[in-house]
């Protein structure tokens, strides 16, 4: 079944659910396809966030998105969890199908499917996957209890998932290309006082053992070239993410870094009325309230556009404004 609707929004980090709270209460009705299973973005993998304003003593990241998503639908948002499959655009009645089978066409589209976690890209990563080797350490962190961890990066994520693994684990190494984290000071210094992680720095995984579960890792130093065997059992990769832009990277402008080109300071893509928000098209602050913010943005940038726009009468088969899993 196809339902016509002035706004669909793909994706349901902060930036989407951000575009869903200010399209919806400009009277938009949007459709957010929030993910089947991703449903609410990598915050659901997160912890404390501690620099959300407005929450003085943190709050849990899956706590953030569940009001978000609550204070979207309050005001008229539908929030369907489905995966988008197929997007074809064509102006005024740009074309979305799903996982699931639904069809839904709309005036406008802003897209906040976010980035997707980066692998290491060496033998046996992927095949140890759920075996030991992880994304996730909310999701996974509580099956090594007692193990000595890996955690590879030296970014804010890697030092997060230090911070939270050293909770289970006996040890935790991380490994760090460099010689200087890139994390902010603040996660640094509570990783560095923490007497269960040591750091590797100057240092990449060179091999990943183990046939049914991980076994070990092979250390390189990137300086001298020497290598040693680091037993663990459990490793997590934190080495950052890329921009999710795999269904529509053929038809709208993609930048040479490979995120969501759109224009200036705010959302318009090279496609008319589509519209970015979020770390799709953002390869320097990555933050949740920013990504809040580019959502606020492309939502105002659709809210214009709609507005200059005649609004069409839906065919009377499309005419339903509810898709039909919401
Ligand atoms: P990131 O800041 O891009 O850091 C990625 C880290 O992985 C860097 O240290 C990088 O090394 C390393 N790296 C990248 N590719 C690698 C490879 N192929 N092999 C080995 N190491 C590799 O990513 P992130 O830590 O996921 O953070 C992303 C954004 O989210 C940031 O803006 C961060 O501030 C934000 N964030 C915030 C919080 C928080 O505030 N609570 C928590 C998590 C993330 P180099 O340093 O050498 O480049």
């Amino acid at each position: 079944m196809t339902t016509h609707h002035r706004l669909v929004i793909v994706g349901s980090g902060p930036a989407g659910y951000t575009a869903a709270i200010y399209a919806a209460r400009a009277n938009l009705e949007p459709v957010v396809i929030a993910g089947s299973v991703t449903a609410g973005g990598e915050l659901m993998n997160t912890t404390d966030v501690e620099n959300f304003p407005g929450f003085p003593e943190g709050v849990q990241g899956p706590d953030l998105m569940e009001e978000m998503r609550k204070q979207a639908e309050r005001f008229g948002a539908t929030v369907v969890y489905d995966d988008v499959t197929e997007l074809t655009f064509e102006p005024g009645a740009h074309s979305l199908v799903t996982g699931l089978g639904s069809r839904y066409t709309a005036e406008a589209v802003i897209l906040a499917t976010g980035s997707a976690y980066r692998e290491l890209g060496i033998p046996n990563e992927k095949a140890l996957s759920g075996h030991g080797v992880s994304w996730c350490a909310t999701c996974d962190g509580f099956f090594f209890r007692d193990h000595h961890i890996a955690v590879i990066g030296g970014g804010d994520s890697a030092m997060e998932e230090a911070t939270f693994l050293s909770r289970f684990a006996s040890k935790v190494t991380v490994v760090h290309r460099r010689q200087e984290l890139r994390a902010s000071q603040t996660m640094q210094d509570r990783a560095k006082a923490d007497p269960k992680i040591e750091f590797l720095f100057d240092s990449e995984v060179a091999e990943v053992h183990g046939e049914d579960s991980l076994t070990g890792l092979t250390i390189r130093n990137v300086i001298t070239g020497e290598t040693s065997e680091l037993p663990v059992t459990g490793m997590f990769v934190a080495i950052g993410s890329d921009p999710r832009t795999s269904l529509f990277a053929d038809a709208l402008t993609i930048r040479d870094d490979g995120y969501l080109h759109v224009e200036g300071r705010g959302s318009h893509t090279s496609m008319e009325g589509v519209f970015g928000a979020g770390d799709l098209i953002d390869p320097v602050y990555r933050q949740a309230i920013t990504s809040a913010g580019s959502g606020c943005s492309a939502a105002l940038d659709a809210e214009h556009y709609l507005a200059s726009r005649p609004q069409a009468a839906p065919a009377p088969a499309e005419a339903a404004t509810a898709p039909a899993n919401a």
